[in-house]
């Protein structure tokens, strides 16, 4: 057996009493030819590893180089120096892979977020992203187990699709077609019929219109899965290629889904405030010394914990869009001038009003209902008012728009007249009209992008950042 080793973060909730143990992790620091900070990617916390003098030749000592990988065999002993309870006793050590120092590209000192997003292979290796990327996964763990617990079905909905759920969404072509010469009909346009699936596909935008088909069976869906959006906004909160949470609930209404979208974000802060304390502090930490870069009044007014805090405790504003219009149009920033953009009930608001009522008028998350139609989706149902949708935003401090839901036309005759206004072709959306055909019930649902709750929980404030690999216009390296 070759791997008998313990990891570093449990090894350091022991008692150190001269335990035999085997442990393995990457070279951060190799102080005096003596003190090895080893880390093996279960905690930011490295684990001492002493080497006693004259134990190794100096041809091996050499070999122990940032980023070297080793096998270390020793001793659980109780640190003499500060910082840390215990540390190893070297006895044997192996190479298991070296490191050039020369070559290797990151050294143990500060680097940018920008340089390390070019080192993107590497950047797992520095405290911050280890730290971004354990709670990313704890994030996911907690989506799972928040709806498990809830009765939710995990529903799979296809990532190739031939419908734009959002009837605008720009999307990525999937396609085996030859570029430089495809078939062509009579009239010069392409002959889907000889692609691959016998018709024009693409990548998805949303899962949901295929969510609403297991919600009317199962009563309970949610998807978690990657979705494509191929919108030129290289803004810090848009990726090319991201992970979307769509739940979807037979018998919910709007106040509903409102409730579980507040509860489930609490819920999934609340776990990682819980199994994550340690990378939460280090992240907050990072965040404070990156804030006092700014001039104080671009500084936020909470830490990243008091501010996780502050939404685990306080209940979200819940506003209409009509209320949210006023108060902009009553706002200093208004009568100033500052919005860069047009306000008037009707326009779509843009990120600077969503940030002023977030950051400056409520200071906390806000859940805007009731949008006018004319700027939302086809599938939001029609309000008594026949001007907004039972449409429902939910906008967070920092990031803007985190959350994105409706109830759902139920009603047959009102989502075909919908559709028609909005030139939806009906015909090639049959099977989802089918389930408003055949037991059609009130239901609703909504959409949250992992990567902004990421963003929020971590106090990271670029989207490239709290994913792997990111995909952006003009970039897909790694
Ligand atoms: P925005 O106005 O911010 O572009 P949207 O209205 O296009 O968002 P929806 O279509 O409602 O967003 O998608 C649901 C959720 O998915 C959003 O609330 C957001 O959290 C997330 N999201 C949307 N587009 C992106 C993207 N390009 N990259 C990352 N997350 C996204
Ligand atoms: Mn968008």
């Amino acid at each position: 057996m070759f791997n008998n080793r313990v990891k570093i973060s449990h090894l350091l909730t022991w008692e150190p009493a001269q335990q035999e143990v085997t442990v393995m992790g990457w070279v951060r620091t190799f102080r005096n030819n003596q003190f090895i900070a080893l880390n093996d990617g279960s905690t930011n916390t490295n684990l001492q590893v002493v080497v006693e003098l004259g134990q190794l030749d100096d041809a091996f000592l050499k070999r122990i180089t940032t980023s070297a990988a080793l096998k270390v065999t020793g001793t659980v002993i109780p640190s003499q120096g500060k910082g840390q309870k215990l540390e190893i006793k070297a006895a044997a050590i192996e190479i298991l892979g070296d490191s050039d120092p020369e070559k290797y590209p990151l050294q143990p000192k500060k680097h940018s977020l920008e340089f390390l997003r070019e080192k993107a292979h590497l950047r797992f290796r520095t405290n911050t992203f280890a730290s971004v990327f354990r709670i990313r996964h704890s994030l996911a763990f907690a989506v799972h187990q928040f709806f498990n617990e809830r009765g939710f079905l995990y529903l799979h909905t296809p990532i190739i699709t031939a419908s734009d759920a959002e009837g605008a969404g720009e999307m990525f072509r999937v396609t085996t077609l030859p570029f430089d010469h495809p078939p062509r009909l009579e009239d010069g346009s392409i002959n889907f019929k000889e692609d691959f699936f016998g018709r024009s596909t693409n990548l998805t935008v949303s899962g949901q219109l295929e969510g609403e088909l297991g919600a009317t069976a199962f009563g309970d869906i949610y998807t978690f899965g990657p979705t494509f959006r191929a919108e030129n906004s290289n803004t810090t909160r848009h990726l090319a290629e991201f992970w979307m949470i769509e739940p979807e609930m037979a018998f919910y209404d709007l106040e509903d889904n409102m409730n579980l979208a507040e509860a489930f974000i609490k819920y999934i802060i609340g776990y990682v405030m819980k199994h994550n304390r340690e990378d939460i502090e280090f992240l907050a930490g990072r965040l404070a010394e990156e804030e006092k870069q700014l001039p104080a009044d671009k500084r936020s007014e909470l830490g990243l914990v008091e501010k996780l805090e502050f939404v685990l405790n306080n209940d979200f504003e819940r506003i209409t869009y009509t209320e949210a219009i006023d108060i902009l149009l009553q706002s200093p920033a208004y009568k100033k001038k500052k919005f860069q953009y047009e306000v008037k009930w009707g326009v779509d608001m843009q990120s600077e009003h969503e940030r002023y009522l977030v950051e400056k008028h409520f200071k906390k998350p806000v859940i805007v209902t009731n949008y006018p139609k004319d700027i939302k989706s086809f599938y939001m149902r029609l309000n008594e008012d026949n001007k907004t949708v039972a449409a429902m935003d939910i906008l967070a401090p920092g990031i803007g728009e985190i959350v994105g839901g409706s109830q759902r036309e139920e009603r047959l005759d009102v989502l075909e007249a919908r559709m028609k206004d909005m030139g939806i072709p009906a015909d090639e959306l049959w099977w989802y009209l089918d389930t408003r055909r055949f037991g059609t019930v009130p239901h609703a649902g909504f959409g949250l992008g992992f990567e902004r709750m990421v963003l929020f929980v971590t106090g990271m404030s670029n989207i490239r950042d709290v994913i792997a690999f990111p995909r952006t216009p003009k970039s897909a390296e790694f």
